[in-house]
């Protein structure tokens, strides 16, 4: 160890005799050879062994290190607005600061010291982390810094916060997506306030409006599970749904049981990890009133059993053929030329194309010989099969 001293203060001398470094790079220079402690602390002890005093400018930061205090306080300005428990700072230094610290490294032949940028993300979290009483993340942190020293402007970026949750749809006529704001289509301008929608009358809408004022958000992705039509019902649990918020300022939610927005209703809302990435199965419940072009009876409706635990080929435009399991199907005559039918399926069947036999096989159509035109499907009941 003393050996080790010694040589430290050979090199130093000679650095010093060059260069003017400042407590911190000097520290930061040595802290390999001594173990980690406090950079600054330990420019400090090198320096009065040397009996040098503290230079006016450093050569590798111009004393840059002295002035963090500035960007810290901009730092604990923005982030009053957000609710973190982790953190990340990135930096953007000027790239004579980062040559010069080079220059020194090669130089002198220093081995494995920490560069400048890492000194001030590390000196800067330090700060940032005990005033807010908040940890470094390096993973998966809660909000993002980039402290530009270029031009002293300091950046926040919260992580978004992903739900997941499932609505019901009682009344019929609200449609289940949003058409894109027209001027942005869906980038988000000062006309859709950021939002990317300015309408809110669908179940996206909806709950994209609840959303982003609960988290203090600018914006709601949301991922469907199957689609329905704006005359469609959603009953029973409901249907899935993921939902991404971008820029929170809010990310805990109180789980509420039930959220109620006017003719939809959310259930089960709560904040995931993130939204799954694999394909979701799922199986629904679901009842169609189906209007035929000619008379209909319910002991022709009887051809409709042999869809009970068979596979439709569904034809896509692409040229792909999916195929999808029908589990359970009834039927009810409910005039000469209209009946009802309530089936379980695999998710995914395009109702009314396996209505009326558009690039579906077999269909209602094929099977009962009669050409049929769906009125109206309701979701009773989606769940989820992976
Ligand atoms: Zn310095
Ligand atoms: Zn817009």
């Amino acid at each position: 160890m003393t050996k080790n001293i010694d040589d430290i203060i050979d090199k130093t001398r000679t650095i010093l005799k060059e260069h003017h470094l400042c407590d911190n790079c000097l520290g930061r220079i040595f802290a390999p050879k001594l173990g980690l402690v406090s950079y600054k602390k330990l420019g400090n002890k090198i320096r009065n062994i040397l009996k040098q005093k503290n230079p006016k400018s450093c050569y590798i930061c111009k004393n840059l290190m002295s002035k963090l205090d500035l960007q810290l306080g901009k730092m604990l300005d923005m982030s009053k607005e957000y609710e973190f428990s982790s953190f990340l700072i990135g930096a953007i230094l000027k790239p004579s600061i980062l040559d010069r610290d080079d220059l020194i490294r090669s130089k002198f032949k220093l081995k494995g010291i920490h560069s400048i940028k890492n000194d001030i993300t590390r000196e800067m979290g330090k700060k940032f982390g005990r005033r807010t009483k908040t940890i470094v993340n390096y993973q998966n942190p809660d909000i993002v810094f980039t402290l530009d020293f270029k031009t002293e402007e300091c950046e926040i970026k919260p992580k978004p916060v992903f739900l997941s949750g499932r609505y019901t749809k009682t009344v019929r006529g609200i449609p289940q997506k949003q058409r894109p704001c027209e001027n942005c289509g869906g980038k988000g301008c000062y006309v859709c306030e950021f939002h990317g929608i300015s309408e809110f009358e669908s179940v996206e809408g909806k709950i994209a409006k609840f959303l982003y004022e609960k988290f203090g958000a600018q914006q709601t992705k949301i991922t469907w599970i199957g689609s329905e039509d704006e005359t469609s019902l959603v009953l029973g649990k409901g249907r899935p749904f993921f939902a991404k918020i971008i820029n929170p300022h809010k990310r805990k939610i109180k789980s509420e049981k039930k959220i109620d927005l006017s003719g939809i209703t959310i259930h089960n809302l709560k904040t995931i990890e993130k939204i799954p990435s694999d394909i979701i199965r799922f199986k629904s419940e679901i009842e169609m009133e189906v209007e035929t072009e000619k008379q209909i009876t319910q002991s022709q409706l009887k051809s409709l059993h042999k869809l009970e635990k068979q596979t439709i080929s569904v034809y896509e435009n692409s040229g792909k053929k999916n195929q999808k399991k029908i589990y359970h199907i009834k039927y009810k005559i409910m005039s000469d030329n209209s009946f009802s039918v309530f089936m379980e399926a695999d998710g995914g069947v395009p109702l009314k194309r396996f209505v009326n036999g558009s690039e579906v096989e077999p269909s209602l159509t094929s099977l009962l010989e009669n050409q049929c035109k769906c009125k109206i499907f309701d979701f009773h009941e989606i769940s989820l099969t992976n």
